[in-house]
């Protein structure tokens, strides 16, 4: 939770005026995340009702895909790319990003391989090194130099 929110705004200010670099950072990969997803689903969506006027030019459902398109592809993302980008960060931090505990998809890390194991059901305790497996930290996501 982001604690530098205005809870009053005049006119032509935004909620993000304030916020540190810290701050806005998580929210982009936050809000990536949200809208790849949404992306994804508005394409099935859209797949399985091609006849449907909200598609047509003009349509919300075709504006918001075009919008979700242009943010996409400011990241440089393209399809394959897409993929790079979720294995090399998303796969991990999506259940850090969010707060809600039906998105609890915590990954779990072991100190004396790293190896990274998603926590399915009741978390394992031990890694099959043997070593101690604890929840994944941002720390934990900071690239490897
Ligand atoms: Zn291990």
């Amino acid at each position: 939770m982001i604690h530098g929110f205005k809870r009053f705004l005049k006119f032509g200010q935004t909620p993000f005026d304030t916020l540190t670099k810290k701050d806005l950072l998580f929210l982009c990969k936050k809000y990536y995340d949200t809208i790849n997803t949404l992306h994804s689903i508005v394409l099935m969506h859209r797949g399985r009702n091609k006849d449907d006027p909200y598609w047509n030019e003009g349509g919300s459902g075709r504006q918001a895909l075009l919008q979700a398109d242009e943010c996409l592809v400011e990241v440089g993302t393209s399809d394959e790319r897409r993929d790079a980008i979720y294995r090399s960060f998303y796969r991990y931090a999506s259940g850090l990003l969010y707060q809600h505990p039906e998105l609890d998809r915590h990954w779990m890390v072991c100190d004396k391989c790293s190896s990274m194991m998603a926590k399915l059901g009741t978390p394992m305790q031990v890694c099959i090194c043997g070593g101690p497996l604890r929840p994944i930290t941002w720390d934990d996501l900071k690239e490897k130099r």
